[in-house]
């Protein structure tokens, strides 16, 4: 297959919607993307702008003059046409090829043509457009984007509640991340920097120091001026994966030392239910309101070992039962669906295991296959397919999303990933009033991030522009340089914060 593109240079946004239909795409920078795929080598599609446009336009929300954007396969009655503003052109090149290509192939995918990481933010743009009608909101997003309408019908309900969480964050105010990038053991599906905890013995205590620091002097900064805290993530990795005495004392630091609003919200990875100690839990209690978050993903034996997970589903018991006996009254467990050897009917059985247990969130990721992961080195072939649309995968994902709603649990965040299982999403679900509220900051780029910790990366939100830097992922190079780390996180803030 040949796609000619004319008059526009839109070739990732292209190539990204191809690759969801074939598996080699290649990239000329000639005005053609060439695709290897026999069955449709004869076909020819075009992809045309009426007119350049310049990527100032394409950025300027302002600016209201129509261009009319057509895709066609020629020598057929495959045609599609629209005219859009220029702000809107890039998604509707990717949704007039997604179309066409959806016809040629007879695939569709659970998310039609919204490509991208928020199909919530389509949505909810869409339900404003529509002066919040809730129904002409979900036939848009069939008819005009291709959504199945179970995709419809939760992408809006999660839009809305999003939105609803988010009115009640503060722009101006920062969020903190704090990063631990250790586990007990990796998960074969990990493409995260994360290093086991086992092999680093020495390495661990130094790396608590250094992050011991960078909160004191970060929190220094924000309190001199005036920027306390909104909501506190302390993720990785698996932060239970430092010992004991060291995992205190970073507890300590955030409670002691954080500048942070009144009720702020505190969540702590537990994680791997293995890392999980008696010592561990009443730590975090010196936060007495902590979410705590202890993630089993599956609650089958077998496919723990498959997912090189050093733990057993009695382990998740041990610690469930534990966090309870210590009054942890906001408990988040995931689940993935998708994982290797494991059929739709184990995935439910794992989710009717959680939901005896009561937590009052439960998040489903579905099963990504990052290009580091041990698991796709191993199985690259037969995994690269498993990113095309699969009918058992989503029918088991409506049918949990169902059981949920049954026990009050609602959707109030939702994402994708890139090559995730059956082009399906990660949702998170809590019942009223748990909601992670870092979760849905976090997701909006709406507020600013503050991230502390190897591997982590901040985010200055100043209206609609984002700016990011990230902390450097090798260990000893974040001890080594952490003075000047600190400084140039607080330089980077000290451009402006919030709107
Ligand atoms: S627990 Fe999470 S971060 Fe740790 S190895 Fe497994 S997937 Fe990676």
């Amino acid at each position: 297959m040949q796609v000619i593109l004319e008059n526009h240079q839109e070739y990732q946004s292209i190539a990204e919607v191809l690759r969801m239909f074939f598996l080699e795409v290649g990239k000329l920078e000639s005005g053609v993307i060439l695709v290897a795929d026999y069955e449709y080598s004869d076909i020819v599609l075009h992809s045309v702008v009426e007119r350049e446009v310049s990527v100032e336009q394409m950025r300027n929300q302002a600016d209201q003059t129509e261009i009319s954007v057509q895709s066609r396969i020629a020598d057929s009655d495959l045609t599609i046409t629209a005219k859009v503003v220029p702000s809107a052109l890039r998604r509707e090149i990717k949704r007039q090829i997604y179309f066409l290509l959806s016809k040629l192939t007879g695939i569709h995918y659970p998310w039609g043509s919204l490509t991208g990481v928020r199909p919530t933010q389509v949505a909810y743009r869409s339900f404003l457009e529509n002066r919040r009608d809730k129904n002409q909101t979900i036939r848009d997003l069939i008819e005009k984007w291709y959504v199945a309408p179970e995709k419809a019908e939760i992408g809006l309900k999660t839009a809305v509640a999003e939105s609803e969480i988010l009115s009640d964050l503060l722009p101006e105010l920062p969020m903190l991340y704090i990063g631990v990038p250790f586990c007990t053991t990796r998960c074969t599906y990990c493409s995260f920097i994360t290093q086991d905890a086992i092999n680093l013995g020495g390495e661990l205590d130094i790396y608590v120091e250094a992050l011991l620091q960078e909160i004191t002097e970060i929190s220094a900064y924000f309190k001199r001026i005036s920027k306390p805290f909104q909501a506190i993530y302390m993720g990785g990795g698996t932060p239970t994966a430092l010992s004991d005495q060291g995992f205190a004392k970073v507890i300590t630091a955030i409670k002691e030392q954080v500048p942070q609003i009144e009720n702020c919200e505190i969540t702590i990875e537990a994680g791997r239910p293995d890392s999980i100690t008696p010592a561990k839990l009443a730590a975090i209690k010196i936060i007495p309101e902590a979410r705590i978050c202890i993630n089993p993903q599956t609650m089958h034996d077998r496919t723990l070992q498959t997912i090189g997970r050093n733990h057993s589903v009695k382990d998740v018991y041990r610690a469930y039962e534990l966090a309870r006996t210590n009054d942890f009254s906001s408990i988040n467990m995931d689940l993935i669906l998708g994982l290797p050897d494991e059929t739709g009917e184990e995935f439910l059985y794992s989710l009717d295991k959680i939901l005896e247990l009561n937590p009052e969130s439960i998040t489903i990721h579905t099963m990504a296959l990052k290009r580091s992961a041990f698991l796709q080195q191993q199985h690259a072939a037969q995994y690269l397919k498993l990113r095309f649309p699969d009918r058992e995968l989503s029918n088991v994902f409506n049918i949990a999303i169902k059981k949920l709603a049954k026990q009050d649990y609602q959707p109030y965040y939702l994402y994708r990933q890139k090559n995730v299982r059956g082009g399906l999403e990660n949702i998170g679900f809590a019942k009223p009033g748990y909601a992670c509220v870092y979760n849905v900051g976090m997701m909006s780029d709406q507020i600013s991030v503050v991230g502390l910790g190897s591997g982590s990366s901040s985010k200055r939100v100043e209206g609609d522009r984002l700016e990011r830097i990230y902390n450097s992922k090798d260990l000893t190079n974040y001890v080594e340089r952490l003075a000047e780390i600190i400084q140039r996180k607080i330089d980077f803030f000290a451009k402006g914060l919030g709107i």
